[in-house]
């Protein structure tokens, strides 16, 4: 798997469907053909960037 903001196969499994990219600091969560995205942010926050890959979390999960 790649990161879909970055494309680096740099990605670390922290959880059974859940990844972390080392690269850009992302999280990507799986739910079956689902994909989330999500930014941490440096106090904790974790916000959605869901909005902002809407077109390549189709792409991606249209090749699955
Ligand atoms: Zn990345």
């Amino acid at each position: 798997m790649k990161c879909l903001n970055c494309n680096s196969v740099d990605i670390g499994k922290i959880g059974k469907q859940h990844y972390y990219c080392w690269n850009c600091c992302i999280e990507i969560t799986v739910n079956g053909e689902k994909l989330d995205l999500y930014q941490v942010e440096k106090d904790g926050t974790v916000s959605s960037l869901n909005d902002l890959f809407i077109e390549e979390i189709q792409i991606y999960t249209g090749l699955q």
